[in-house]
C-alpha cells in the first residue's frame, strides 16, 4: 500500500454482520475502521494535515483543504457519532463550537427559546447575542413544559439541554419537540450529558442533537471537541459550512483521541452510572445534605420523564450542602476525587458551581459530582469523609465508610 491509498477515508461507514444491524456497543467498537486492506492500520491513524496533494483532476479524493474537506480521522469520528445517534455528524473544536454552528443558523430579529439553567457557555452567547441585538432570547425553565410551550408562540428555535448542567432538570422532550416542530421551530438538543447511550433526540423529532464531545465521549480529560447531529441533509450541509466558514475545525490530535475514547464509552458509562447512582442513594440519607439532584432517585422531580425517554440517568449528580463555606470545605477535603470543572472523565471530579461566573442561579452550596470509574467504596469512603471533615462542628451521623480504608495521601490520583 502506497502513502496515498493509506490516507483514504474509511469506506466502510455502514457495519453490518448481514442479518440486522449493530447493537451500539459493538457500533462503538467496529464504526469508522475503513474496509482496511492487508497491512493496513486498524485505527484510522492521527492525520496532521492542512492541505493534500492535487491530481490531475485537481485533487485526491475529494480532499483538498481540511477546513473545507476534513481528513479520514474527521471522517472516522463522525461516521460512529452519526450512527450512534442515527444521522449524519459534523464535529468541531469544542462543544461551544459545535452549538455556536447551530445557532448561527438563526437570523438576526429570531426569537430563541432557551433554559435558563442550561450550560453557562450557552447562556452566556445567548446573552451576547441578545445585547448586541441580534436575536431576542427567551429563558424559560425547561422542566416546566407548560411554560415553555407557552413560549414557544413566537419561536424559531428552542433550544433543550437535558438533563441540564449542574442542576438535572429533566425536558419533557417528546412533548416539547413536538409543540415546537408543530409551530414551525427547529428544535436543538444539547444531549451532552445523556450521551447518544441514553438519549436519542433526533428519534424523538428533534433537528439537530449537540455535543460537547470534551465530556464522555473522549471520556479522558485530555481534549476538547464537539459535534452536531442531523438527519436532514440540507441541515447538515448548513452545519459543514458553518464549520468551513467560522473555522472551529477540530485538531488531528483530539480527534484520534476522541474516537480512541469513543471505542469504550459503553463500559465507561455503564461504571460510572452505577456508581452515580450507589452515590446518589448514599448521600440521600447524609443528613447533612439538604438535597441531591439525580434524575436516577425515583423522588427526584425529573424521575419520571427521565424513565420514558432516557434508558439510564447518566453518571453526573448534584447534592446541595447548607451553603457554599461548607460546599467549599467538602471540595477541599476530598482525597481521591479531583477537585476540578467538567465532567465524563473516568475519574470523579467535584466542583461547587456557583463559584463560576454565569451561575447565579444555581444555590450557592450546590456542589456537582461527575461519577467516574473508581470503586464506588473508594469514592463513598472519599466523599463522606469530606463531609464529615466539613461537617464536623455539628453532630454527625454520616453513614461510616465501607470497604477499604481511605487513602493516606492527598492527590494520590
Ligand atoms: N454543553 C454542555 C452541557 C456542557 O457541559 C459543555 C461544557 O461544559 C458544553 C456544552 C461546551 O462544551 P466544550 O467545553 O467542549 O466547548
Amino acid at each position: 500500500m502506497n502513502f496515498a491509498e493509506d490516507q483514504q477515508g474509511p469506506a466502510d461507514h455502514e457495519v453490518t454482520t448481514g442479518a440486522r444491524p449493530l447493537h451500539r456497543d459493538s457500533l462503538l467498537v467496529a464504526a469508522g475502521r475503513g474496509a482496511g486492506k492487508p497491512g493496513a492500520p486498524l485505527n484510522v491513524p492521527i492525520v496532521l494535515a492542512s492541505n493534500f496533494r492535487a491530481g490531475p483532476d485537481s485533487s485526491i479524493a475529494g480532499r483538498e483543504y481540511s477546513r473545507d474537506d476534513g481528513t479520514p480521522g474527521w471522517e472516522a469520528l463522525e461516521s460512529v457519532l452519526g450512527q450512534l445517534d442515527g444521522g449524519q455528524a459534523v464535529i468541531f473544536s469544542s462543544g461551544m463550537g459545535a452549538a455556536t454552528a447551530v445557532l448561527d443558523l438563526m437570523p438576526a430579529g429570531s426569537v430563541i427559546v432557551a433554559p435558563d439553567g442550561c450550560y453557562a457557555g450557552v447562556l452566556g452567547g445567548l446573552a451576547d447575542a441578545q445585547a448586541a441585538g441580534r436575536w431576542n432570547v427567551v429563558l424559560v425553565d425547561i422542566a416546566d413544559t407548560a411554560a415553555v410551550v407557552a413560549a414557544l408562540e413566537k419561536a424559531d428555535l428552542l433550544w433543550i439541554e437535558s438533563p441540564t448542567n449542574p442542576l438535572l432538570d429533566v425536558a419533557d422532550l417528546p412533548v416539547l419537540i413536538d409543540a415546537a416542530r408543530a409551530r414551525g421551530a427547529l428544535v436543538a438538543v444539547d444531549n451532552t450529558f445523556a450521551t447518544a447511550l441514553r438519549q436519542r433526540p433526533l428519534a424523538l423529532g428533534a433537528d439537530v442533537v449537540v455535543h460537547s464531545a470534551t465530556k464522555f465521549i473522549g471520556g479522558h480529560s485530555d481534549l476538547l471537541l464537539g459535534a452536531a447531529i442531523a438527519s436532514d441533509p440540507e441541515l447538515v450541509a448548513r452545519l459543514r459550512r458553518r464549520r468551513e466558514v467560522g473555522g472551529a475545525t477540530p485538531g488531528g490530535l483530539e480527534v484520534f483521541l476522541a474516537l480512541r475514547g469513543l471505542r469504550t464509552m459503553d463500559m465507561r458509562l455503564a461504571r460510572a452510572e452505577q456508581n452515580a447512582d450507589v452515590l446518589a442513594r448514599r448521600l440521600a440519607g447524609v443528613p447533612q445534605v439538604l438535597r441531591v439532584r439525580y434524575p436516577g432517585l425515583a423522588d427526584d422531580p425529573g424521575h419520571s420523564r427521565a424513565s420514558k425517554q432516557m434508558c439510564g440517568f447518566g453518571a453526573v449528580l448534584s447534592f446541595d450542602m447548607a451553603d457554599a463555606e461548607t460546599a467549599d470545605a467538602v471540595c477541599a477535603s476530598v482525597q481521591l476525587v479531583v477537585p476540578a470543572t467538567s465532567v465524563g472523565g473516568v475519574e470523579t471530579t467535584i466542583e461547587r458551581r456557583a463559584k463560576l461566573p454565569g451561575q447565579e442561579h444555581v444555590p450557592s452550596g450546590l456542589i456537582r459530582l461527575s461519577v467516574g470509574c473508581e470503586h464506588v467504596d473508594d469514592l463513598w469512603d472519599d466523599i463522606s469523609g469530606a463531609i464529615r471533615a466539613a461537617c464536623s462542628d455539628q453532630h454527625s451521623n454520616i453513614p461510616q465508610a465501607s470497604g477499604p480504608p481511605a487513602l493516606a495521601a492527598r492527590h494520590q490520583y
